[in-house]
């Protein structure tokens, strides 16, 4: 079956109305395109559990900062087309700014403290702009299951709290990270690394792996643990930390003792590409 590429809203009302009328339940993935196996995943679990699975792909200007890779940010909406297809996608949907942002546009969605640290605190207004998107996404597909991934943790956990607070109908399942054989996980920005950044970046999950063992073997203070991942990734080329933290897996609030489940959030520059990773400790 072939996945179609719609533009608009009205569209999308009408497949997911017909979908609905011949019995099928909705599944939804949405994507800022440049996909890999990583939203293959998502979208293959998507047209597995419900029998109508969309993705989309916006590049989102909003959830851009003015310094950031909003215009260089890779779009390849046909080949992304052939990824979706062959995941088991029925459509997907690539509106334009305009549509989605019509000239009037005045509404935004914003959330209190679980964006204020890691990726809120380098990207000032970014969660504005994604809870913002995720929330007009989630209005005009009504899907029974939406699907996003544990990469980005931050995120995530925001969109499963602003569903909740706003009574979005619909599940929200977040699946696990993919990665690459010697474990970066898979991302559109891992294309902006050059071949020895590339080999570097492993470094990301070699330092997970470490806090994990630290974490198995009895460590419980997070000043420790990131005091030796900081001296593995500081050994490493062109790596440069923008942060690394230990906080409450549901408050996203910094923890000084790993006693409850923690997550370890990271973002790395190597270069000026901006790599994110994470684990659960506890
Ligand atoms: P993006 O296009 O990067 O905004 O990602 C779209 C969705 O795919 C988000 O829910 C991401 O968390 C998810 N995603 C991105 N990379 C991965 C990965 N390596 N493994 C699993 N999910 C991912």
């Amino acid at each position: 079956m072939t996945a179609t590429i719609i533009r608009t809203v009205a569209e999308v009302r009408k497949a997911v109305g017909d979908a609905r009328r011949a019995g099928l339940r909705i599944g939804f993935v949405p994507t800022m395109g440049a996909l890999h196996e990583g939203h293959a995943s998502l979208i293959r679990e998507a047209a597995a559990e419900t029998g109508f699975a969309i993705a989309s792909v916006f590049v989102n200007p909003t959830q851009f900062g003015p310094n950031e890779d909003f215009a260089k940010y890779p779009r390849q909406l046909e080949a992304d087309r052939l990824i979706c297809e062959s995941a088991g996608a029925k459509l997907v949907f690539a509106p334009s700014p305009e549509e989605m942002y019509p000239k009037g546009f005045a509404t935004h969605v914003d959330i209190a403290g679980l964006g204020d640290h890691l990726c809120g605190r380098s990207r000032p207004g970014h969660f504005r702009g994604v809870c913002t998107v995720v929330t007009k996404l989630l209005n005009i597909v009504a899907p029974d299951i939406s699907y996003f991934g544990q990469k980005d943790a931050q995120q995530a956990r925001i969109i499963q709290q602003f569903v909740e607070d706003l009574n979005i109908p619909g599940e929200v399942k977040i699946l696990p990270t993919h990665r690459e054989a010697d474990g970066l996980a898979m991302s559109s920005r891992n294309r902006y690394l050059s071949e020895s950044q590339r080999r570097n970046a492993k470094v990301l999950s070699h330092a997970l792996r470490l806090a994990d063992e630290l974490y198995q073997n009895g460590e419980r203070t997070s000043k420790a643990i990131r005091n030796q991942l900081e001296e593995m990734i500081s050994k490493i080329p062109e790596a440069r930390i923008d942060y690394m933290e230990m906080v409450d897996a549901k408050t996203l609030q910094p923890v000084e003792r790993i006693d409850n489940r923690t997550l370890l959030a990271l973002a790395v520059y190597f270069g000026t590409t901006r790599l994110i990773d994470n684990t659960f400790l506890g």
